[in-house]
């Protein structure tokens, strides 16, 4: 069993480890034993006015730096993060209740996104616009300065240290908030970065959303925030950013992602994909779960009967055992969240096909263990069809032709990815072109592929990360006109 120290663990501000003004923590609970296993600091309105403060000093240097010494910088960090995987690894299972296999690949990937900017820097880059004979017009592309990065529970090293690659490698400084929830990673992260970035330029504030992270939304000395959460957080920061100041504030956020099955499909790679595109392995906790399910009518049956039975194999577990599949939900709140649309699935006439249940005895009895669920025959105007659930709940629905699918699946407010199965080219190449979402993929689920943009439309969000786009949207543009007369 993992133990961390029940000592405060101190946030990073301007390199300085320190813990919070008014000397508040919070606790932090491992969610598959229920044990308290260390206390973050509970930053104040001050405390991220230092970081602000810290954070726009270094600026003033950071943004003088060359584009190579930055990404040198980002490839020390990447090092950093590679060296001390295993041990950052074991803080988000530790907190977050993911199985240890499958965060290590959180490290991994993290690691490589911090490379990938590292070696984009050359890439913010202006351009010449033509025009009359003795002028010289041309963009000069610049960081904003201090950049705020507010992320979720779910992935909190993947968050906190790729999250920061694009904004440093465009010349900006960072504050990352995560989650109050799973933030010991990030902490540990920012105590790593000591010497490989110059003090302030990664700041690591910790503390709930509504104190800590609204001083972030608030602050007029952040001008451009990246929120990665809920979407009713989403819209929130935006209202409350607005009633102060103008920021540019990009959002990733929720889905109900759908994963569409024609009866042409191949139909063993397609149940594969449905259990696997709803990421039970983190138990269903990723905004890109496919977690609907809209299968041909003539093959329904026959598909979520065979779905249901491979969920049904899964291992539940200690997140910190090798071989756990599906480990422990994040907190009691969501805990209890997920346990309401088990009930909500079935008041509302679908049928469980596999779990349905919590489990609360033996080894899981002090922690939030839901079984990989699936339910089949969902009404998709219904509220399991319709609201993200953020947990192992799988809502299935048979359809008839295109047009249904197609309405189906573009019936919900999210707009984040969106999963297609077909022999047919022809089918699949209309539904990427109608379906409305950030991310479609054809014949395949889940996969990230390096340098392409992520995000989402509709509720789903704004902006899209992990490819160049987001590394330009970490700058603006000025524009410079210059009269070259004799
Ligand atoms: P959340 O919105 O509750 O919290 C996310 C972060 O926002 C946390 O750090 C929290 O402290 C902070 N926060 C909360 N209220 C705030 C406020 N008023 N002002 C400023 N900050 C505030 O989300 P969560 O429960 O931690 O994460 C789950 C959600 O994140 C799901 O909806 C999921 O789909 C979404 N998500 C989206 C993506 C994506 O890339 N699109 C990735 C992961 C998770």
């Amino acid at each position: 069993m993992i133990t961390v120290s029940l000592d405060t663990v101190p946030m990073t501000i301007g390199g300085v480890s320190t813990v919070a003004s008014n000397g508040e923590t919070i606790d932090t609970v491992n969610p598959a034993t229920g044990q308290i296993i260390a206390r973050i600091p509970n930053a104040t309105v001050e405390d991220v006015d230092l970081a602000v403060a810290k954070a726009s000093a270094a600026f003033k240097l950071w943004r003088r730096t060359s584009p190579e010494e930055r990404a040198e910088a980002l490839l020390a960090f990447a090092t950093v993060v590679e060296e001390h995987a295993e041990e950052l690894s074991a803080l988000d299972v530790a907190e977050n209740g993911s199985p240890i296999r499958e965060m290590r690949k959180d490290a991994a990937a993290a690691v490589s996104q911090i490379r990938y900017y590292a070696g984009l820097v050359l890439e913010a880059k202006g351009e010449t616009i033509p025009t009359t004979w003795n002028r010289l017009n041309y963009t000069l592309l610049q960081p904003y300065g201090v950049v705020g990065r507010i992320v979720p529970f779910n992935h909190p090293l993947m968050f906190a240290a790729s999250k920061i690659a694009a904004p440093i490698a465009a010349g900006n400084t960072v504050i990352v908030k995560p989650s109050e929830y799973t933030s010991l990673s990030a902490l540990r992260l920012a105590e790593l970065s000591k010497g490989v970035f110059p003090d302030g330029v990664f700041n690591v504030v910790t503390g709930y959303g509504n104190t800590a992270g609204d001083a972030m939304v608030r602050h007029p000395g952040i001008r451009r925030m990246a929120f990665t959460g809920s979407a009713e957080t989403g819209r929130h920061i935006q209202a409350t950013a607005a009633s102060v100041t103008l920021k540019t504030i990009t959002l990733e956020l929720g889905g109900k992602n759908p994963l569409v099955v024609f009866s042409d499909a191949d139909i063993d790679k397609a149940i594969e994909a449905a259990q696997r595109g709803m990421n039970f392995s983190w138990q269903g906790q990723s905004c890109g779960s496919t977690s609907r399910l809209i299968v041909q009518q003539d093959i329904y049956n026959d598909f979520v009967e065979a779905l249901a039975a491979s969920v049904e194999k899964m291992r539940s577990g200690m997140p910190d055992e090798e071989s756990t599949q599906t480990g422990a939900i994040v907190n009691q709140l969501q805990f209890d969240k997920v346990s309401r649309y088990l009930r909500v699935g079935v008041e509302d006439g679908a049928t469980v096909v596999a779990g349905g249940h919590v489990l609360n005895e033996g080894d899981f009895a002090n922690g939030y263990f839901v079984r990989p669920t699936v339910f089949k025959n969902v009404d998709p105007s219904s509220r399991l069809a319709q609201e993200e659930v953020f947990g192992p709940i799988l809502a299935t629905m048979p359809f008839t032709d295109y047009d249904n699918a197609l309405s189906i699946a573009n019936g919900v407010r999210f707009g984040l990815t969106a999963s297609v199965f077909s022999e047919s080219l022809k089918t699949t190449t209309r539904f990427a072109r109608d379906v409305e979402a950030g991310y479609v993929w054809v014949n395949e689920v889940s996969r990230h592929v390096a340098g392409t943009g992520f995000g989402g439309v509709k509720d789903s969000g704004i902006g899209r990360e992990e490819g160049l786009e987001e590394l330009l949207s970490y700058t603006q543009a000025k524009n410079v006109h210059i009269n070259i007369e004799d």
